[in-house]
């Protein structure tokens, strides 16, 4: 079992209800047992160059969950989850429906032509930070430290949405 963190974003269509839709989907998976999940995240779309406050803004969250899949495996599930949703792939870092990350797999260091963990962005980027903090106080982004200590450095740019989690942490298991 490995524990993993995935970031969702999306900044066309009903955000808040694709991150929902989308986090319910990622907990449903085989092989995926949801722990934690933040609240949302608003903030300003980030393009190639630059922040830019003509697009639509984005909605962000984060879900940790615990995984017996592999990372490749996992980020190929994400793939679909996304396709469901109407992702297209355009522009880099263009407009979208979804987009869903992986962030973190335990400690590990993955670096292939299709996956690199941790992701190699993650520590500038308030909108992954701050949902991650408030899902999981503690965590620690390997290379880089504590998330909430990262995210104080950065300045958090993120407006936080009033709306519940994501989804609720899975109930404990039951002793028998
Ligand atoms: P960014 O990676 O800067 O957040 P993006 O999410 O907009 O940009 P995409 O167009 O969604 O980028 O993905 C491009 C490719 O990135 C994917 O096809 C995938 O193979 C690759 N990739 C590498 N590492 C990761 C990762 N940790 N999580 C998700 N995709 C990754
Ligand atoms: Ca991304
Ligand atoms: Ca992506």
């Amino acid at each position: 079992m490995t524990r993993a963190v995935i970031a969702l974003g999306a900044n066309l269509g009903d955000r808040g209800s694709t991150l929902r839709a989308a986090a319910a989907a990622v907990a449903a998976l085989p092989g995926v047992r949801p722990v934690a999940s933040s609240r949302e995240v608003e903030s300003v779309a980030l393009t190639l160059d630059g922040l830019d406050t003509t697009k639509p803004r984005y909605r962000n969250g984060v879900v940790v969950v615990e995984t017996d899949l592999e990372p490749q495996q996992l980020l190929d599930a994400l793939h679909g989850i996304e396709d469901e949703h109407g992702r297209t792939r355009e522009v880099r870092w263009g407009d979208r429906t979804l987009d869903l990350d992986v962030i973190a797999v335990d400690d590990r260091r993955i670096d292939t032509a299709t996956l690199t963990v941790p992701h190699p962005r993650a520590h500038e980027r308030a909108f992954v930070l701050a949902p991650w903090a408030d899902a999981d106080p503690e965590a620690v982004l390997p290379g880089h430290g504590s998330v909430t200590t990262l995210l104080q450095a950065l300045g958090d740019d993120t407006e936080r949405v009033d709306e519940p989690r994501l989804f609720e942490a899975a109930e404990p298991e039951s002793t028998p």
